[in-house]
């Protein structure tokens, strides 16, 4: 996609004069002491959604690990991002109204990933061989762990042995690594539960190494952070003790860690965040609202508190560039991405003609796009800068409701006909999900019965970044409707008011960091209020995109309440503010 385009205008520190400005911009002098290219700021996840680098994720969860890891490469943080490299990648095809799931095969090494060694783990039966593979950017580096029957991601279930297999490996693993390329650890962020091993491998080394077992543990505390992107403990599988045995305590050197993990257990099973949380003292989550509402428990009962840092996305890799270049010229971000202080001054900048201008060049990098992704028509879309789109892009999960609009055919066609608007969908069915297959099938059936709506709603499948960053550009209105209290953050939306699209949304997630009068909300008591809001906001976005003043007002007024929260910059230094504290 955006090979070229990603670089225009990323403008990496040269040196470490100019990492020290940086630091001293954001009040964090004292950075230099505490990370290094030697004690680099680690991030483990168990996905990462980066195609430009041949790794391809599952969703917002990679999504915000490959946006992390761009955004301190642009502000020079030292940062390594430590993931698992799967062997195959799969894609979602809709062909006869049927959704077929394709694996292909991935290749590091056409993506400039450099072997560097092997290093083992154990399990009950032997070792286990996985090879080490490395990229390096500007101050960030990429360091994966595989071997060829590693799998998929999420192949399996969430409490099998192959997903405990793939976490041990990418955290013990991992960690073998890191001390294999010469690297000790500033910092280990935990990018969910799935990679609590590596802060597990590091109290090991610690303890095995002669330091007092409670030193150990206080050391590694003080030291790593969990990020919950999760609501309900209770959801998360269970490992049982036997699969610890197996694939765990085979690792762990340390007799005192092993008896303070098994101590861990209740009636022979384990939950991953239960001693995530035991392991961490610093723990976050995804938005305002989330931190509040995630309800966790730690082992003695107590509720944990969660440090709201919401989620940000990289602009450089989401804006269209003409339009980040327009916010670095006029001074709305600064070099590194950073709202500046007298940013909602400059909005008025954003006239209609300038909105209107920026819509226009999308809508030909989204019809670039669209030249290789038919709908399920198989028709290939092009769109006139006149068009109106309306989209919804996310994953087909239920809480998201993809279907909520099309509750009333007649009602969203009458919206539909009256600018002669367009609907475009897209997002993955998680694979073996029976219930939304089911309901995509439905919806594209409603769709085929209705003449108007099947020239007019268009269902691409197989959503990717590309799709994700031409919609973002070329669409006018976005959808985002998750049921309330259930989406912990969603970046998607970030990337449209970034690029001037009008959002309709419910108050939720890292939208509701912001007030209901941000954007053009959704709400009502139950579902059948929220969709008559829908669809009056869907009438109200097309009035909206027809009134120059009123164009102005909208996306000034998103800009206004949103810019900071978009920001991923602002999101790396929230993060280097908690763990960095003066
Ligand atoms: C941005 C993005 C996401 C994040 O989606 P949310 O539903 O907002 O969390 C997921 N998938 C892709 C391909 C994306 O580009």
């Amino acid at each position: 996609m955006n090979d070229e385009d990603g670089q225009y205008f990323y403008h990496p520190l040269e040196n470490i004069e100019e990492t020290e400005v940086f630091y001293e911009a954001i009040g964090r002098e004292h950075l230099t002491k505490s990370v290094s290219a030697e004690r680099p700021y680690t991030y483990w996840t168990i996905e990462l959604y980066d195609q430009k680098n041949g790794i391809r994720g599952g969703g917002g969860l990679g999504v915000l690990a490959a946006d992390t890891r761009r955004v301190a490469d642009q502000m020079s943080v030292p940062f390594v991002l430590i993931t698992p490299f799967y062997p195959s990648e799969s894609h979602q095809m809709l062909r006869d109204r049927t959704v077929y799931e394709q694996q292909v095969k991935a290749d590091y090494h056409k993506f400039g990933f450099k072997f560097v060694d092997k290093v083992n783990i154990k399990t009950k039966h032997g070792l286990c061989h996985l090879d080490v593979i490395e990229k390096k950017f500007n101050t960030t580096r990429i360091i994966a762990v595989t071997e060829p029957n590693f799998g998929e991601l999420y192949s399996n279930t969430s409490g099998s042995d192959h997903r405990l297999y793939q976490e041990v490996s990418l955290g013990f693993g991992g960690y073998a690594a890191l001390k294999l390329i010469g690297l000790k650890p500033a910092i280990i962020h935990l990018n969910e539960v799935a990679t609590f091993f590596a802060a597990l491998a590091r109290l090991d080394e610690l303890a095995s190494n002669g330091m007092d077992f409670y030193e150990a543990v206080v050391y590694t505390r003080k030291h790593t952070l969990y990020t919950n992107h999760t609501l309900v403990q209770a959801a998360e599988a269970e490992f049982s003790y036997s699969q610890f045995e197996e694939f765990v305590f085979p690792n762990l050197k340390s007799l005192a860690v092993k008896k303070w993990l098994s101590d861990k257990f209740t009636n022979e099973k384990i939950r991953l965040s239960s001693v995530t949380i035991e392991i961490a003292e610093l723990r976050s989550g995804v938005s305002k609202l989330h931190a509040r509402v995630a309800n966790y428990h730690d082992i003695a009962g107590n509720k944990v508190k969660f440090k709201a840092i919401t989620n940000g996305v990289d602009m450089n890799k989401w804006m269209l560039p003409s339009l980040y270049a327009f916010y670095q010229e006029i001074g709305l971000v600064n070099q590194f991405g950073m709202p500046s202080s007298n940013y909602t001054e400059l909005l008025p900048s954003f006239d209609s003609d300038t909105i209107r201008k920026f819509k226009k060049e999308g809508r030909e990098k989204l019809n670039g796009i669209l030249k290789n992704r038919p709908d399920q028509n198989n028709n290939i879309l092009k769109f006139s800068k006149d068009d109106f789109i309306f989209t919804f892009k996310r994953r087909f999960a239920d809480y998201k409701r993809p279907d909520l609009p099309f509750s009333d055919p007649v009602r969203l066609r009458n919206i539909l006909e009256s600018r002669d608007a367009h609907y475009i969908i897209t997002g993955r069915v998680h694979t073996g999900d029976q219930n939304m297959l089911h309901k995509l099938y439905a919806l594209l059936s409603e769709v085929d019965h209705d003449d108007y709506l099947r020239t007019h709603v268009h269902y691409l499948s197989d959503y990717d970044e590309d799709l994700a960053y031409g919609l973002s550009c070329g669409s006018n209105t976005v959808i985002n409707i998750p049921i309330v209290g259930l989406e912990a953050c969603g970046t998607s939306w970030m990337k449209d008011v970034a690029n001037l699209g009008i959002l309709i949304s419910t108050h939720d997630g890292g939208v509701a960091d912001a007030s209901v009068n941000s954007y053009l909300n959704v709400s009502g008591s139950d579902e059948s209020e929220e969709l008559d809001m829908l669809y009056q906001r869907m009438e109200e976005s097309i009035a909206i995109w027809e009134n120059d003043y009123d164009l102005e007002y909208n996306v000034q007024r998103q800009l206004e309440n949103f810019l900071p929260i978009v920001s991923g910059a602002r999101m790396m230094k929230d993060y280097l503010d908690y763990l960095f504290p003066k």
